[in-house]
This record gives structure tokens, C-alpha cells and sequence, in this order.
């Protein structure tokens, strides 16, 4: 899957469109999601162009990995998030059901999140 520079996150990174940002930094911007699922739901994008996790994880440089897995921590800890627990997701193509084609994880926290993954839809 080629890279869509339209997608709403290529253009939050365009400064087209507003974001409550979270972090920033050469390689990584962090954001509230829009449509929270938990108190704490924050999205970590790399500044890069990359589809998904799959593409990141196999195009990415050494620098782009380390920064995005690092900010992430970052954030979490920052957020209060370390000692009580989150969860770190990424949804990636069409059974991950992802729906914004740029890499994005989600960090999900602020309340216990019961098991993995619900069956079904
Ligand atoms: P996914 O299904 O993993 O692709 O998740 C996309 C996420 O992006 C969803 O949780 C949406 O609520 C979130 N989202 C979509 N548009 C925006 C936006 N403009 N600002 C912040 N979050 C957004």
C-alpha cells in the first residue's frame, strides 16, 4: 500500500489541520485522540511518511525506530501512566481495522482495561 499524503494525519504533521499536541520532537509528534476511548488516549505518529507498523518496521531508520519507541515511553510516564498501567496498540490494515493510513500507536490508560481484545467486530 503506497503512502496517501492526504490522510488526516499527514495533515495535522502539514499543520493544515489542529491537534491538542502532547509531544514533539524531530522525528515524533504526539497527540489527544479526537474520539477518546479511555481518561488518558493519546496517539504517537512518526513524522515520516509511513503506512502502518509493517511499513515503519521495515523501512524505518535505526534513529526514526528509537526515537517513536522512546517518545512513547516518554509520554506514557508523562501522562502518569507508568505505575498504574497502559496499553500500547496499533492497529495495522484491514483485519487490524486501522483507519487512518499513517503509523499511529495508541496509548490507552487512565482506568483498569480489562483483557486483550474483544471477540467479533
Ligand atoms: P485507527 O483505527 O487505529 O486507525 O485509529 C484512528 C484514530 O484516530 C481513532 O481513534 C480516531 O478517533 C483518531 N482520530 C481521527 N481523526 C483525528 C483527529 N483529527 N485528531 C485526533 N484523533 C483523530
Amino acid at each position: 500500500m503506497s503512502y496517501d499524503p492526504t490522510n488526516i494525519f499527514a495533515r495535522i504533521l502539514r499543520g493544515e489541520i489542529p491537534c491538542k499536541k502532547v509531544f514533539e520532537d524531530d522525528h515524533v509528534l504526539a497527540f489527544h485522540d479526537i474520539n477518546p476511548q479511555t481518561p488518558t488516549h493519546i496517539l504517537v505518529i512518526p513524522k515520516g511518511a509511513y503506512v502502518s507498523f509493517d511499513d515503519f518496521s521495515t523501512k524505518a531508520s535505526a534513529e526514526e525506530i528509537a526515537a517513536f519507541v522512546r517518545a512513547t515511553g516518554q509520554i506514557a510516564r508523562e501522562a502518569g501512566l507508568a505505575a498504574p498501567g497502559y496499553r500500547v496498540l496499533s492497529n495495522i490494515g484491514r483485519d487490524g481495522h486501522q483507519e487512518v493510513p499513517h503509523l499511529h500507536f495508541h496509548i490507552f490508560g487512565g482506568r483498569p482495561l480489562g483483557r486483550m481484545v474483544p471477540n467479533g467486530d
